[in-house]
């Protein structure tokens, strides 16, 4: 039988604790920021998520957070300078992050897209329902939808379940899904059974990326998981 999805958030919780996710950068480096809890984020935290998540694709954080100090200290995190200045400076500055031309581009395609939808402002998208948002987002060029449901939940705080590599692995060791499952049936299939709670599914997300990391890792390392009591795929 399949195991309840709080009791496995439960589970990941008391595991790994509180995730706070999505973290900025300052210095450099990944910060967590409490106060998160609290408050929501401003249009600069915003923009610095957005293009977080589009340096993070395909490859990992930790080179997505070098590319991202590169654009502050150049102080070209903006939505109006990434607008203006040559992809081929922006390559340069994100060649950390890997696909350093593509990800310029994309970055550019972002800004443009804010510029001509939002007047330049960031925070348009909050205003807008959950889907017409979403749809917006999908049309820029370079955001498909994991980037743009991290945007929407870490960003904007829309409660929206991201799917990635990490969810799709789990759930189908768990006996959920095939792993082949599309992107769409996955996260209709949190986002109708649990509660539409955007902490909940920022929480669930992030532990489950702690999972994949840690334990359900392509060789799974079935003895440390913490969810290997529900798992008919244990070794
Ligand atoms: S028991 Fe093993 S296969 Fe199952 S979720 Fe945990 S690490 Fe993955």
């Amino acid at each position: 039988m399949k195991p309840d999805l709080i009791a496995v958030y439960r589970s990941l919780q008391e595991k790994y604790g509180y995730r706070n996710w999505w973290p900025l950068v300052r210095g450099g480096k990944s910060v967590y920021l409490e106060e998160f809890r609290l408050r929501d984020r401003t249009a600069g935290e915003v923009f610095e998520i957005m293009a977080g998540a589009l340096l993070t694709q395909n490859t990992n954080w930790g080179n997505a957070v070098t590319a991202i100090g590169r654009l502050k200290e150049n102080k070209w995190l903006t939505v109006k300078v990434l607008d203006k200045i040559p992809a081929g400076k922006i390559a340069a500055a994100v060649k950390p992050s890997g696909y350093y031309r593509q990800k310029a581009k994309k970055l550019k395609s972002l800004a443009r897209f804010i510029m001509e939808d939002g007047g330049g402002n960031v925070l348009f998208l909050k205003d807008l329902p959950l889907s017409e948002a979403r749809e917006k987002l999908l049309g820029v060029w370079g955001i498909g939808p994991e980037t743009a449901d991290s945007i929407l939940l870490y960003g904007y705080g829309f409660p929206v379940f991201v799917v990635d590599a990490y969810t799709k692995r789990i759930f189908s060791r768990l006996g959920f899904f095939d792993k082949t499952h599309a992107y769409e049936t996955v996260r209709k299939y949190f986002e109708d059974r649990l509660v539409r709670d955007r902490e909940l599914f920022m929480e669930y997300h992030a532990l489950l990326v702690e999972l994949g990391k840690s334990a359900c890792k392509n060789s799974p390392v079935c003895g440390e998981c913490v969810l290997n009591m529900f798992c008919p795929s244990r070794v």
